[in-house]
Protein backbone atom coordinates (compact mmCIF):
# COMPACT_ATOMS: atom_id res chain seq x y z
CA UNK A 1 0.00 0.00 0.00
CA UNK A 2 1.49 3.80 -1.23
CA UNK A 3 1.58 5.97 2.22
CA UNK A 4 1.15 9.39 2.18
CA UNK A 5 2.00 11.70 4.92
CA UNK A 6 -0.03 12.73 7.94
CA UNK A 7 -0.68 16.57 9.11
CA UNK A 8 -1.83 16.65 12.12
CA UNK A 9 -3.30 19.64 13.38
CA UNK A 10 -3.74 20.16 17.28
CA UNK A 11 -4.57 23.00 19.77
CA UNK A 12 -7.22 23.80 22.71
CA UNK A 13 -10.62 23.35 22.08
CA UNK A 14 -11.57 27.08 20.02
CA UNK A 15 -8.16 27.94 18.97
CA UNK A 16 -9.59 27.79 15.54
CA UNK A 17 -7.84 24.72 14.35
CA UNK A 18 -11.05 23.48 12.47
CA UNK A 19 -11.53 26.39 10.19
CA UNK A 20 -7.49 26.09 9.22
CA UNK A 21 -7.95 22.24 8.51
CA UNK A 22 -11.40 23.11 6.40
CA UNK A 23 -9.55 26.02 4.43
CA UNK A 24 -6.52 23.19 4.14
CA UNK A 25 -9.12 20.54 2.72
CA UNK A 26 -10.58 22.99 0.17
CA UNK A 27 -7.48 23.38 -1.71
CA UNK A 28 -7.40 20.10 -4.25
CA UNK A 29 -4.07 20.72 -5.53
CA UNK A 30 -2.88 19.77 -1.61
CA UNK A 31 -4.33 16.36 -1.93
CA UNK A 32 -5.86 16.22 1.28
CA UNK A 33 -8.23 13.98 2.94
CA UNK A 34 -9.77 14.53 6.01
CA UNK A 35 -9.35 11.60 9.14
CA UNK A 36 -12.79 10.83 10.49
CA UNK A 37 -12.35 10.45 13.68
CA UNK A 38 -14.32 7.94 16.24
CA UNK A 39 -15.92 9.02 19.14
CA UNK A 40 -18.40 8.50 21.81
CA UNK A 41 -19.45 12.08 22.62
CA UNK A 42 -23.02 12.78 21.56
CA UNK A 43 -23.96 14.19 17.76
CA UNK A 44 -24.15 17.32 17.46
CA UNK A 45 -27.17 18.75 15.33
CA UNK A 46 -25.52 19.63 12.14
CA UNK A 47 -22.95 17.11 12.75
CA UNK A 48 -22.90 13.61 10.15
CA UNK A 49 -22.21 10.20 10.87
CA UNK A 50 -18.66 9.11 9.08
CA UNK A 51 -18.44 13.38 7.98
CA UNK A 52 -17.89 14.46 10.77
CA UNK A 53 -16.86 11.56 13.52
CA UNK A 54 -17.77 8.10 13.62
CA UNK A 55 -20.54 8.13 16.68
CA UNK A 56 -20.45 4.82 18.62
CA UNK A 57 -21.55 4.18 22.15
CA UNK A 58 -19.32 4.13 24.91
CA UNK A 59 -18.58 0.57 25.11
CA UNK A 60 -18.46 0.60 21.39
CA UNK A 61 -15.62 2.49 21.48
CA UNK A 62 -13.61 0.29 24.46
CA UNK A 63 -14.09 -2.86 22.07
CA UNK A 64 -12.42 -1.03 19.51
CA UNK A 65 -9.81 -0.34 22.38
CA UNK A 66 -9.92 -3.86 23.11
CA UNK A 67 -9.53 -5.02 19.29
CA UNK A 68 -6.53 -3.02 18.67
CA UNK A 69 -8.02 -0.87 15.93
CA UNK A 70 -6.78 2.64 17.13
CA UNK A 71 -3.73 4.59 16.04
CA UNK A 72 -4.18 6.42 18.76
CA UNK A 73 -7.57 7.08 21.13
CA UNK A 74 -8.03 9.37 24.02
CA UNK A 75 -10.33 10.15 26.95
CA UNK A 76 -9.87 14.17 25.40
CA UNK A 77 -13.10 14.42 28.16
CA UNK A 78 -14.33 12.90 31.00
CA UNK A 79 -16.48 9.60 29.32
CA UNK A 80 -15.66 11.66 25.88
CA UNK A 81 -13.81 9.30 23.67
CA UNK A 82 -12.15 10.40 20.70
CA UNK A 83 -9.69 7.84 18.43
CA UNK A 84 -8.13 7.46 14.79
CA UNK A 85 -8.89 4.00 13.63
CA UNK A 86 -6.25 2.44 12.06
CA UNK A 87 -9.00 1.47 9.09
CA UNK A 88 -9.39 5.39 8.09
CA UNK A 89 -5.86 5.97 7.68
CA UNK A 90 -5.44 3.22 5.39
CA UNK A 91 -8.91 3.99 3.64
CA UNK A 92 -7.18 7.27 2.67
CA UNK A 93 -3.71 6.01 1.92
CA UNK A 94 -5.01 3.59 -0.48
CA UNK A 95 -7.16 6.52 -2.07
CA UNK A 96 -3.52 8.29 -2.79
CA UNK A 97 -4.46 11.06 -0.05
CA UNK A 98 -2.18 12.90 2.33
CA UNK A 99 -4.07 12.64 5.83
CA UNK A 100 -5.08 15.79 7.76
CA UNK A 101 -6.24 15.13 11.25
CA UNK A 102 -8.18 17.43 14.19
CA UNK A 103 -7.20 15.94 16.87
CA UNK A 104 -6.59 16.81 20.46
CA UNK A 105 -2.60 17.53 21.13
CA UNK A 106 -1.93 13.97 23.43
CA UNK A 107 -3.04 11.96 20.17
CA UNK A 108 -1.08 14.71 17.89
CA UNK A 109 2.24 13.80 19.42
CA UNK A 110 1.64 10.11 19.81
CA UNK A 111 0.58 9.71 15.76
CA UNK A 112 3.92 12.09 15.36
CA UNK A 113 5.99 9.53 17.21
CA UNK A 114 4.10 6.85 15.88
CA UNK A 115 5.52 8.05 12.27
CA UNK A 116 8.16 10.87 12.91
CA UNK A 117 9.53 10.50 9.03
CA UNK A 118 6.04 11.16 7.44
CA UNK A 119 4.66 13.48 10.29
CA UNK A 120 3.88 16.94 10.63
CA UNK A 121 2.70 18.16 13.58
CA UNK A 122 1.38 21.67 13.88
CA UNK A 123 -0.15 23.45 17.05
CA UNK A 124 -2.29 26.54 16.61
CA UNK A 125 -2.09 28.77 19.44
CA UNK A 126 -5.04 31.22 20.68
CA UNK A 127 -3.99 34.74 21.55
CA UNK A 128 -5.06 34.17 25.18
CA UNK A 129 -7.17 32.33 27.27
CA UNK A 130 -9.57 34.49 28.01
CA UNK A 131 -10.49 34.79 24.13
CA UNK A 132 -10.62 31.50 24.21
CA UNK A 133 -13.37 31.33 26.10
CA UNK A 134 -14.77 34.05 24.09
CA UNK A 135 -14.92 32.38 20.70
CA UNK A 136 -16.18 29.07 22.85
CA UNK A 137 -19.34 30.85 24.49
CA UNK A 138 -19.83 32.54 20.80
CA UNK A 139 -19.56 28.80 19.25
CA UNK A 140 -22.42 28.42 21.82
CA UNK A 141 -22.19 24.82 21.19
CA UNK A 142 -21.20 22.96 24.65
CA UNK A 143 -22.75 23.91 28.25
CA UNK A 144 -21.31 26.11 30.45
CA UNK A 145 -20.17 23.59 32.19
CA UNK A 146 -18.48 22.09 29.48
CA UNK A 147 -16.87 25.09 28.49
CA UNK A 148 -15.43 25.29 31.92
CA UNK A 149 -13.83 21.85 31.46
CA UNK A 150 -12.30 22.94 28.22
CA UNK A 151 -11.04 25.98 29.25
CA UNK A 152 -9.42 24.41 32.20
CA UNK A 153 -7.87 21.58 29.92
CA UNK A 154 -6.38 24.27 27.37
CA UNK A 155 -3.44 25.82 30.09
CA UNK A 156 -1.85 21.73 30.01
CA UNK A 157 -2.44 21.80 26.64
CA UNK A 158 -0.38 25.28 25.79
CA UNK A 159 2.25 24.08 27.47
CA UNK A 160 2.79 21.55 24.75
CA UNK A 161 3.23 23.53 21.93
CA UNK A 162 6.92 23.03 22.17
CA UNK A 163 6.98 19.36 21.70
CA UNK A 164 4.94 20.58 17.62
CA UNK A 165 7.05 20.96 14.89
CA UNK A 166 5.86 23.99 14.30
CA UNK A 167 3.39 26.39 16.05
CA UNK A 168 0.89 28.60 14.39
CA UNK A 169 -0.02 31.65 15.97
CA UNK A 170 -3.99 32.25 15.24
CA UNK A 171 -4.58 36.14 15.93
CA UNK A 172 -5.69 37.44 12.51
CA UNK A 173 -7.59 34.11 10.71
CA UNK A 174 -6.64 35.27 6.96
CA UNK A 175 -2.76 35.62 8.35
CA UNK A 176 -2.97 32.16 10.16
CA UNK A 177 -5.27 30.36 6.97
CA UNK A 178 -2.01 31.91 4.94
CA UNK A 179 0.76 30.59 6.65
CA UNK A 180 -0.86 27.28 7.29
CA UNK A 181 -1.03 26.66 3.63
CA UNK A 182 2.60 28.12 3.33
CA UNK A 183 3.55 25.12 4.98
CA UNK A 184 1.77 22.70 4.30
CA UNK A 185 2.06 23.27 0.31
CA UNK A 186 5.90 22.99 1.04
CA UNK A 187 5.27 19.90 3.07
CA UNK A 188 3.24 17.62 0.73
CA UNK A 189 5.83 19.02 -1.95
CA UNK A 190 8.79 17.45 -0.54
CA UNK A 191 9.91 13.81 -0.99
CA UNK A 192 8.37 11.43 0.77
CA UNK A 193 10.83 9.51 3.33
CA UNK A 194 13.08 6.97 1.80
CA UNK A 195 11.92 8.56 -2.00
CA UNK A 196 15.08 9.32 -3.83
CA UNK A 197 15.81 12.71 -5.72
CA UNK A 198 15.21 13.18 -9.30
CA UNK A 199 18.61 13.26 -10.98
CA UNK A 200 19.45 16.69 -12.33
P1 LIG B 1 -15.04 18.27 19.66
O1 LIG B 1 -15.85 17.58 20.70
O2 LIG B 1 -15.03 19.76 19.84
O3 LIG B 1 -15.41 17.86 18.25
O4 LIG B 1 -13.53 17.81 19.86
C1 LIG B 1 -12.92 17.88 21.11
C2 LIG B 1 -11.44 17.64 20.98
O5 LIG B 1 -11.16 16.28 20.59
C3 LIG B 1 -10.80 18.51 19.91
O6 LIG B 1 -9.56 19.01 20.42
C4 LIG B 1 -10.57 17.54 18.78
O7 LIG B 1 -9.53 17.97 17.96
C5 LIG B 1 -10.21 16.28 19.56
N1 LIG B 1 -10.28 15.08 18.73
C6 LIG B 1 -11.10 14.83 17.68
N2 LIG B 1 -10.84 13.64 17.15
C7 LIG B 1 -9.82 13.11 17.85
C8 LIG B 1 -9.08 11.89 17.74
O8 LIG B 1 -9.30 11.03 16.88
N3 LIG B 1 -8.10 11.68 18.65
C9 LIG B 1 -7.80 12.58 19.61
N4 LIG B 1 -6.80 12.28 20.42
N5 LIG B 1 -8.46 13.74 19.73
C10 LIG B 1 -9.46 14.01 18.86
Amino acid sequence: MAEGKLIVFSAPSGSGKTTIVRHLLSKPELNLAFSVSATSRPRRPREKHGEHYYFMTISEFKQHIKNGDFLEWEEVYRDNFYGTLKSEVERLWAEGKHVIFDIDVAGGLRIKRKFPDRTLAVFVKPPSVDELKIRLKKRSTESEDKINMRIAKASVELATAPQFDTIIRNYDLDTALQEAYNLVAEYVAAPQPGEEGQPS
